[in-house]
């Protein structure tokens, strides 16, 4: 053990910048300099039976204290610490130091290295998400888990001119049950209604805006809220709000790692709308809605693979407009569309769950039919025939009048592969015309 004189004290306080001191269990007891404000702080603390205990265990060692008043002001020390035997007692000679300026710097660091790994994990799996709600909840939740003081948060969808609810975090679930006309929106509100970016909005202009129209046991008041907009395509697409209990919760950084978010958010939508959209052409007939050819031919190898499975049976219907070249020749291509659009959404909502309807070509459409045998069929589609027949279709002041021929073939009785299907159905439609025509004549 060190013994310790006032002299040897006197002759260190005089080298070292750091005033030294001696203290026991409950106080200083002994300094030769005027100790620096960040001992008065220790003395506020009055921690000195834990730092002796500290000492006692580990002479020599370094203990970080956190100093700071409040959570504005982040400052630390660390307390050097020796076992000494001064005039005959056991006391720790200590030295204080400040290390705010270094644990602010850690601080950012850890901050950085947590935010950047968020960033990272959202980006990942936001680019891989399902649906737009899906984007939606990864945004939230990684938000609350990149701003420290956030525990609630919310988006809204702009339908109109209302902004309706559809997700949320923290919040119970009937706050899918808020709708607030736009000019009402705290992003509105707080932005003289631009809603061009991200405002923080603190307790004082909260006002009563965080009542919602929730039930009385899951309202939530909010000390400040985060809010900023989503724009997709260069129109404002939806709202997300980040909230906390605490007012005053967020700052200049807090604001930053939101507009990340929401870039990555805005990117992730409008890369899934253009998916959305590519999917839908590459399926779907631009004109009639109905699915197109490729794509038929695709959903022909599926259900006959199940037919084979379940030794299921199944129709194909193939459909030809009648006189289509006149239609269009008559009245021309915009006319000819619209025959084609008129007779499509006939057989469109006339179809079954099970169907599988397309345009096949021209002026052709093909369907898939389950559980209905050919004479059903036949007497299904003779009616909606004459339906068509006894009502023209009219486009200005034209009068159209429009009808079509229909074939039917059987799955496997007619054969096994679209192809041969066709065949048989395409005979059986041609038969139908020319049966109708003479009929007619
Ligand atoms: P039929 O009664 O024997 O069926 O004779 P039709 O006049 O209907 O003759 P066909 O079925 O061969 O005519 C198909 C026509 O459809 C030929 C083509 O110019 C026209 N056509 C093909 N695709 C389109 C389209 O997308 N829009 C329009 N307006 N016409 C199309
Ligand atoms: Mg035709």
């Amino acid at each position: 053990m060190k013994h310790i004189t006032k002299e040897q004290l006197s002759i260190l306080s005089d080298l070292s910048p750091l005033s030294p001191f001696l203290f026991n269990r409950d106080e200083i007891v002994y300094f030769d300099k005027e100790l620096p404000d960040i001992i008065e702080r220790l003395i506020e603390l009055n921690l000195w039976s834990q730092y002796y205990e500290e000492f006692l265990k580990k002479n020599n060692s370094d203990i970080e204290i956190n100093i700071s008043k409040n959570q504005n002001e982040q400052r630390w020390v660390v307390l050097k610490g020796q076992v000494v035997i001064f005039e005959g007692r056991e006391l720790i000679l200590g030295y204080c130091r400040e290390v705010s300026k270094r644990k602010r710097k850690e601080f950012e660091l850890d901050r950085e290295k947590k935010l950047r790994s968020l960033m990272l994990e959202l980006t990942q799996s936001i680019f891989i998400a399902n649906s737009i709600s899906e984007i939606f909840d990864l945004s939230l939740v990684n938000a609350i888990k990149a701003l420290e003081k956030s525990s609630y948060g919310s988006i809204m969808l702009k339908q109109g001119n209302m902004f309706q609810t559809v997700s949320y975090y923290g919040f119970s679930a009937d706050i899918l049950n808020l709708k607030l006309p736009c000019e009402n929106t705290f992003l509105a509100r707080n932005t003289d209604n631009k809603m061009d970016r991200f405002v923080r909005i603190n307790l004082e202009n909260l006002g009563n805006q965080t009542n919602f129209n929730l039930k009385d046991e899951n309202r939530i008041l909010i000390g400040s809220t985060l809010s900023g907009p989503i724009i997709v395509e260069g129109q404002l697409y939806a709202i997300i709000n980040i909230d906390s209990l605490e007012n005053n919760a967020f700052d200049d950084n807090d604001v930053q790692m939101m507009e990340f978010i929401r870039n990555t958010v805005e990117v992730a939508i409008t890369n899934h709308k253009l998916y959305q959209q590519k999917l839908f052409l590459s399926r779907y007939d631009n004109l009639t809605q109905l699915y197109n050819r490729h794509y038929f031919e695709d959903q022909f190898e599926q259900n006959r693979k199940r037919a084979v499975r379940y030794e299921e049976k199944f129709a194909i219907v193939l459909f030809d407009i009648d006189y289509f070249k006149s239609i269009n020749d008559r009245y021309g291509h915009f006319i000819g569309d619209q025959v084609l659009k008129h007779v499509s959404d006939l057989l469109k909502s006339n179809q079954r769950d099970s169907d599988v309807l397309a345009r096949f070509g021209g002026d052709e459409f093909i369907g898939i039919l389950f559980n209905s045998n050919v004479e059903e069929l036949n007497r299904k589609y003779f009616e909606l025939n004459e339906m068509l027949t006894e009502k023209d279709l009219k486009v200005d002041d034209l009068n159209i009048a429009c009808s079509f021929s229909f074939g039917i073939a059987q799955y496997p009785n007619d054969g096994e592969t679209l192809d041969d299907l066709v065949k048989v159905a395409d005979f059986e439609m041609y038969r139908n015309k020319r049966t109708r025509r003479e009929k007619l004549l």
